[in-house]
């Protein structure tokens, strides 16, 4: 068992944390990455990327991840396939944390990149249909599935804001909840009700995604809640609109989160209460969520705890004359 001294210790390798690793590498901080049990987040469980700047033609999730650990590899960052299983915020900076192998890390600054990740129904065929025909960000996919038939599965704000955002692609969106009336904003609710292009299936649950190899998604089996009956809905698009879950569980009673367990941060920072400790990219944000939104509030962070070091030192500085 070794102690691993840095820094910034980073917790997380997605976007966010390897954005934070990169501007950190390079202003001489040594940061390490703690990779966490899906190294390279999020996209590296999503096929075509065509929405991250820099890259011509589309590019692969999983490929992207590697570039760009590569680049913070490159720059001098230390990676780490560890999961951070226990953390020590109490005493202030240094932040103290034990890895799954048993490993210490002790970084003067703590970047907190563990990002979320979306529910799932769990119903038959989701899985399976996975990028063919069934995906968890409009935002992401959207453009994939223009002029075809798509649905939305959820009541939430998440669900009818990408109803409204699929009708850029589509003019036949229907929103599929399981109760007579969504969770979401009343604002969105009445944009979704003026839109021609959204019909909503209510009090109906998804219970099978149908499809077969080769034409990848092709219906979803629906059971009305009211009447138990049964139906089956022509779709060659779904999009599971149910929430994401942030990985705060770590953090809990130690650093400040919303109702749905996002850290919060200082508007428009990545900084939480605590000095020293940053947040950035899905972890902190359930709004935009995005691969490029990730990215630039890792380097938010980075540059947020070069200057908390900086004044730390200075002050330290300043008492000992
Ligand atoms: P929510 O938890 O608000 O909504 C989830 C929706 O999915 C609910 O309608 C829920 O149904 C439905 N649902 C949950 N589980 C199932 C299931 N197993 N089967 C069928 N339906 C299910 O999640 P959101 O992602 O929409 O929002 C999360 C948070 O982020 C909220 O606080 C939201 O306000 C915020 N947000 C804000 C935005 C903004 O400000 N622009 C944009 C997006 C999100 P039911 O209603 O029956 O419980």
């Amino acid at each position: 068992m070794a102690t691993h001294n840095t820094r910034m210790l980073i917790i997380g390798s997605g976007p966010a944390g390897l954005s934070a690793a990169i501007y950190a590498a390079r202003a001489g901080m040594e940061p390490i990455v703690v990779q966490g049990l899906q190294p390279g987040g999020q996209l590296t469980i999503t096929t075509d990327v065509e929405n991250y700047p820099g890259f011509r033609d589309v590019v692969q999730g999983p490929w992207l991840m590697e570039e760009m650990q590569a680049q913070a590899e490159h720059v001098g960052t230390r990676m780490i396939w560890d999961t951070i299983t226990e953390i020590d915020l109490e005493n202030g900076s240094p932040f103290r944390a034990i890895g799954d192998s048993g490993d210490e890390y002790i970084g003067d600054t703590l970047v907190i990149a563990t990002g979320a990740q979306a529910k799932w129904l769990g119903a038959p065929g989701e899985a399976d249909f996975n990028g063919k025909g069934v995906s968890a960000c409009a935002t992401c996919d959207g453009f994939f599935y223009r002029g075809k038939k798509i649905v939305v599965i959820g009541g939430g704000n998440t669900a009818v804001e990408e109803a409204l955002y699929l009708t850029n692609h589509s003019d036949d969106v229907t929103i599929i909840h399981r109760r007579d009336e969504f969770r979401a904003e009343k604002i969105l609710q009445d944009r979704v009700f003026a839109n021609e292009k959204i019909s909503v299936l209510w009090n109906k649950t998804v219970e099978e995604f149908l499809g077969d190899g080769a034409n990848g998604l092709t219906g979803l089996r629906l059971k009305d809640t009211l009447t138990g009956e049964e139906s089956n809905f022509e779709t060659e698009g779904a999009f599971v609109a149910i929430g994401h879950a942030p990985a705060t569980e770590l953090f809990k009673g130690k650093l400040d989160m919303d109702n749905s367990g996002y850290l919060t941060v200082e508007p428009g920072t990545p900084k939480t209460a605590l000095p020293g400790v940053f947040a950035c990219g899905d972890v902190m944000d359930h709004v935009y969520r995005q691969a490029v939104t990730a990215a630039g509030t890792g380097c938010m962070a980075a540059l947020d705890a070069e200057r908390f070091l900086a004044t730390q030192e200075f002050e330290k500085k300043e008492a000992a004359e």
